[in-house]
């Protein structure tokens, strides 16, 4: 990937953050004839906590505007999902013909999508930090302050500044427009491991009272673990969160003796609290893209299609500032609107979900429904995975 080692100077649209969000967005404004600027504070390619998985609907949306052939030849196909509960309960549902998400891992994937933007033209500065927003004496933000590698400290102004520098967004927090809310307040810990048994091209999760456990094949033959569990009210030690992790594995009536000869042949890597909740997705000059816009926990597996999403709504408002429809003072406005439209039918969707697997008597309820009705629980992977959006590729 080309990479500018210059100072950077002063673009249409700087980015902060060059994840999935930040890297669509940047792509799809370079190639709208934009002068774009991210912002990475990392070295890519770097390791990232996740699933691994993009679901089928990251990859249709993705298709629009990259050669996914070319992505997944990168990882492997993931054909639908295993749900399991407590109780022996075990739905497999199918996304359905033609119809599969993408097992990648974020090293490797958040690297290409990155430097895709780089080929569009976007300017990207990696090991750089956005450390505050440049906020004029009006309230708008115009663009970013930044310490780059050599320990410099610059700015860069823009006409406007997407926030898609993830859930502790440094923007979104100087902004006053994010918050941690007091619940939930679930961590992650995840890991991969060699040697596990009876890996499918399917994604996993296996819901338990009190906690989950997602497992995913890497394309290396690998499993990729994550747990996530709220450490205050569980009966585990979380001071070591990867004892925590080998013991709710080894201890699983579905997965101990999957995991039996595994052994976790990476550091495991700790996240938390998971959940960031934004009152507003943007103030004057300023839009909040991807995970910077909220998050609340990864069970529905459907992140980097929503951040994607927001991504393509971010760089076509920001397309109209540069024509002259919206002025960056109240860009932000019809943003919160275009991402409502788009979104919230799917947050709902989600929050029902997690509402009904987040007590134990909603478990059992789960469990029960799942062991009875267990076509159901099929449509409800197809939906989680947004099967349905945007047709087969
Ligand atoms: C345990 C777990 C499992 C998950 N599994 C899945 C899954 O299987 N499928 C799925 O779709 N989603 C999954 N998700 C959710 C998914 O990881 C996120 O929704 C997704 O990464 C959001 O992308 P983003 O670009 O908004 O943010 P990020 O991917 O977090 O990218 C933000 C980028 O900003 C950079 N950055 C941060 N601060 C600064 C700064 N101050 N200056 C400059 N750069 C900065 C970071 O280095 C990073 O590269 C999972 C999440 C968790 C926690």
């Amino acid at each position: 990937m080309r990479v500018d080692d210059a100072a950077p100077r002063d673009a249409d649209v700087v980015i902060a953050g060059g994840g999935p969000a930040g890297a669509l967005a940047a792509l799809l404004l370079a190639r709208a004839g934009a002068r774009v600027i991210v912002i990475e504070r990392a070295k890519f390619p770097r390791p990232k906590l996740c699933g691994d998985t993009l679901n089928p609907g990251a990859a249709v949306l993705l298709a629009r505007h990259v050669d996914v052939d070319a992505l997944s030849r990168l990882g492997h196909v993931i054909e639908g999902m295993l749900l399991t509960g407590p109780g022996g309960v075990r739905v497999h549902g199918r996304y359905g013909t033609g119809i599969a998400g993408i097992g990648i891992t974020r090293d490797v994937f958040d690297a290409w999508l990155l430097a895709r933007a780089a080929d569009a033209g976007a300017n990207v500065h990696q090991q750089t930090r956005v450390v505050a927003p440049i906020v004029d004496s009006g309230g708008v933000v115009r663009g970013v302050r930044i310490r780059r590698r050599d320990g410099e400290h610059t700015h860069v102004r823009a006409l406007m500044t997407l926030a898609a520098d993830g859930r502790r967004s440094t923007l979104a927090a100087a902004c006053a427009l994010t918050r941690v809310p007091p619940s939930p307040r679930r961590w992650a810990v995840g890991a991969y491991f060699d040697d596990v048994d009876d890996l499918a091209a399917v994604g996993e999760m296996h819901v338990r009272r009190g906690y989950y456990l997602g497992v995913a094949p890497t394309r290396d033959g690998r499993a990729n673990a994550c747990l996530v569990e709220a450490p205050d009210t569980s009966d585990t030690d979380w001071r070591r969160p990867a004892d925590v992790l080998q013991a709710r594995l080894s201890s699983d009536e579905t997965l101990g003796p999957r995991f039996r000869r595994a052994r976790m042949c990476t550091q495991p890597a700790v996240l938390g609290p998971l959940a960031v909740e934004a009152h507003a997705p943007g103030a004057p000059g300023l839009l909040l893209v991807g995970d910077a816009a909220g998050f609340v926990d990864p069970m529905t597996g459907d992140g980097i299609r929503l951040a994607l999403a927001s991504a393509e709504i971010a760089a076509d408002i920001c397309t109209g500032v540069l024509r002259g429809t919206h002025t960056p003072d109240d860009a932000h406005l019809p943003y919160a609107r275009a991402l409502r439209r788009a979104l919230a039918p799917k947050r709902a969707f989600n929050k029902a979900l997690r509402g009904l697997v987040g007590s134990p008597a909603g478990v059992a309820a789960a469990a029960h429904l799942a062991r009875h009705w267990p076509s159901a629980f099929a449509s409800v992977i197809r939906v989680a995975g947004d099967a349905g959006i945007g047709g087969r590729r």
